[in-house]
């Protein structure tokens, strides 16, 4: 619930996918508080490099660390899981998502929606683009006794995956993680079983994509850095191959459609967003901790996000790609090594150029996070070049993931009103 102008208690409003999601994620919160009664082992693994329909073929759970934290800021409770964390000695310009998850492990390992959190069975370091993942599970690897397999993910340093590396990632598959899951699950390795998760991921990608280009049409019917989050829960967290997340894209599809004809924008918390004044396109993950005063700071001005790259880390597939059914290993190869994190800094500046053309943005806005070292390096350069390619206006604001300390309304609200009155002054310079 929240207030309005006149003090009255009116509801936030929700897409009925928003619901749904969150329904799920719920549901699999709960059915790994209950996992060591049911008996079904889990993998503690990461969002982007997620190998989530190999898991599954061995009916393993995943645990994504990164979405507990979150889930935790989004909650009000990583500030004190990041206290603790620092008082234990982790420094304050290690990134929030670690410290938050270690605090939240000492507090007793409660998840987010207030169930206690299985010890994992298996760590499986399987990530791309940050160093700072294989610290992390050096970190639980002492806290938990518990094997861990780790899958090295080559980076695309010259911009392409070679044949040399797709080999080298299957074959790692093959002979490291695949015979670690077996003994783990007790359970033998099913290509036919994977081949059928991984259409089914095929099938609820193209109706992802499908939804986020969407945003091209004007007024776009969502905002694809806000509400984008929420549409990428499922196929990010652990839901990729299921029939939970073929129905939960078809369901979304079908809302986008209907908002799409109504030519109605995209809802926010605070209702829907009526006319929209600025198409931003948004390079950096949110601020989890006032997610929602962040997103009112644009709805205020009727800025709608039309593409953001946060919504790709865990897979880019408005490029074409998708998880093939026929070629199970190399296509997890390719799409291990396709994350946006995985991406040098001359494909980000080509991506990002193009969603300005392509949806015909308005503006690029940087929000760089202070204490993830992967996204920002470069943020600058991209910024500059990006604005040299389009002639469209870069913004840059600071905030960070899950620490609150981090988040300087005032400040952030008076950087965004400055960036959005440029953007004007430029368009009404353009068309004089
Ligand atoms: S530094 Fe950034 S990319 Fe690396 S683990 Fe933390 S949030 Fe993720």
């Amino acid at each position: 619930m929240k207030t309005d102008a006149d003090g009255a208690t009116v509801a936030v409003q929700k897409d009925e996918s928003q619901l749904r999601q969150k329904r799920m994620i719920a549901e699999h919160f709960t059915r790994l508080a209950n996992s060591r009664q049911t008996g079904e082992k889990n993998t503690y693994t990461f969002v982007p490099g997620n190998l989530t329909e190999l898991l599954r073929s061995f009916d393993l759970l995943p645990v994504l660390p990164e979405i507990n934290a979150l889930q935790s800021g989004m909650r009000g409770k990583s500030k004190d899981y990041i206290a603790v964390a620092e008082k234990l000695g982790h420094s304050e310009d290690v990134c929030t998502y670690v410290k938050c998850d270690l605090g939240m492990m000492k507090s007793g390992n409660i998840g987010p929606t207030g169930e206690k959190m299985p010890d994992p069975d298996l760590l499986l370091l399987s990530y791309t683009g940050c160093f700072t993942f294989l610290k992390w599970f050096e970190i639980l690897q002492q806290e938990y006794d518990c094997p861990v397999a780790m899958l090295h993910v080559p980076y695309q340093g010259d911009g392409e995956i070679t044949e040399q590396m797709r080999d080298y990632v299957v074959d790692q598959l093959k002979t490291k993680v695949i015979p670690q899951l077996e003994k783990v699950s007790g359970k033998a390795y099913d290509e036919d079983r994977l081949k059928e998760l991984l259409a089914q991921s095929a099938q609820a990608e193209d109706d992802l994509v499908w939804v986020l280009e969407s945003a091209k049409q004007k007024p776009s019917p969502i905002d694809a850095y806000f509400g984008g989050i929420y549409y990428l829960g499922p196929i990010f967290s652990a839901f990729r191959g299921t029939d939970d997340a073929v129905a939960y894209y078809k369901a979304l599809r079908a809302e986008v459609t209907q908002r799409l004809s109504q030519g109605l924008g995209p809802i926010t918390p605070e209702g829907e967003i009526e006319s929209e004044r600025f198409r931003v396109v948004v390079e950096g993950p949110p601020n989890w901790t006032h997610f929602r005063e962040f997103w009112k700071m644009f709805a205020d001005e009727g800025a709608v996000v039309v593409a953001s790259t946060y919504t790709k880390v865990g897979g880019v597939y408005d490029n074409g790609f998708r998880h093939d059914p026929s070629r199970p290993l190399e296509s997890l190869a390719e799409y291990c090594m396709g994350c946006y994190t995985n991406l040098n800094l001359p494909s980000r500046v080509d991506m990002l150029s193009r969603y300005m053309t392509e949806y015909q943005a308005d503006g690029l806005l940087i929000n760089s996070i202070k204490s993830c070292n992967s996204f920002s390096a470069g943020q600058l350069m991209i910024l500059r070049e990006v604005e040299n390619r389009t002639g469209k206006p870069g913004g840059f604001i600071e905030s960070d993931l899950v620490d609150p300390r981090y988040f300087s309304a005032a400040n952030i609200k008076n950087r965004l009103e400055s960036y959005f009155q440029m953007i004007e002054q430029k368009r009404s310079g353009a068309a004089s």
